[in-house]
């Protein structure tokens, strides 16, 4: 009897120290589980995220737009975009290198971050190069017309500099084109009316919000 007790005991002591070397392997996976699915939330971020200016790319911006006209996700009556893009930019590369260029996008970068901060619901995106785009789902034409004009204001904070020193080489100026959509709308033809209305704020002199 005694020996055949030794031996249950022996067992159970077994048993109790797999269960707890399972208990552990459990406990790892958990850890192992939520681990890749924090990373899997990082890359499905980084996927739509331009790094250099931290704000939604191409991918990203279709996206948006794309729920903009999904009737499961009604904003209400009203939803603008509006499209800005760097003026003279070309000139900044060629008179200061495309290094510097990077910075001043990075820097408008963080100005339309900024500028949506109090819109909840708004995205900002690098639509290409150095043109963005903003989309205020629910938001007025006079709401988007003021955002595009504090955006103008607040892109000439951004200083071309040295990268060595504080010496100021010049500054930017951006110019903006706000359209709303319109019943019959699809994307296209939202893009194509801020488009155009930013076509115009080009041609009549630039640093300047056109209302399509
Ligand atoms: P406009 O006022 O008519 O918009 O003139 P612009 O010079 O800004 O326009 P243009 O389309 O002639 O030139 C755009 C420039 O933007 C050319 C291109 O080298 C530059 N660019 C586009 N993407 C990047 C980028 O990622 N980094 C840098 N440094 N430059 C870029
Ligand atoms: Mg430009
Ligand atoms: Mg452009």
């Amino acid at each position: 009897l005694a020996s055949q007790l030794a031996e249950t005991l022996a067992s159970t002591e077994q048993m109790q120290s797999s269960v707890a070397a399972l208990q552990q392997k459990v406990a790892n996976s958990h850890q192992e589980i939520e681990s890749l699915r924090s990373e899997l939330e990082r890359t499905r971020e980084d996927a739509v995220r331009c790094p250099l200016t931290k704000v939604l790319n191409r991918k990203g911006f279709d996206q948006r737009l794309r729920a903009l006209f999904d009737p499961q996700q009604a904003t209400g009556p009203s939803s603008c975009l509006v499209m800005i893009d760097i003026d003279h930019f070309k000139k900044v590369n060629d008179n200061h290198g495309h290094l510097l260029g990077d910075r001043v996008l990075a820097a408008l970068g963080e100005v339309l971050r900024a500028s949506v901060q109090a819109l909840p619901g708004a995205s900002v995106a690098r639509y290409g190069g150095e043109e963005f785009a903003v989309l205020l789902p629910g938001r007025s034409l006079d709401d988007a017309a003021a955002l595009a004009e504090s955006v103008r204001a607040n892109a000439k904070s951004v200083k071309i500099k040295q990268r060595t020193g504080d010496k100021v080489l010049g500054t930017i100026s951006v110019s903006a084109g706000v359209a709303a959509l319109q019943a019959g709308d699809d994307e296209a033809a939202l893009i194509a009316r801020a488009d155009a209305a930013l076509y115009r704020s080009k041609r009549d002199g630039r640093d300047r919000v056109t209302v399509g």
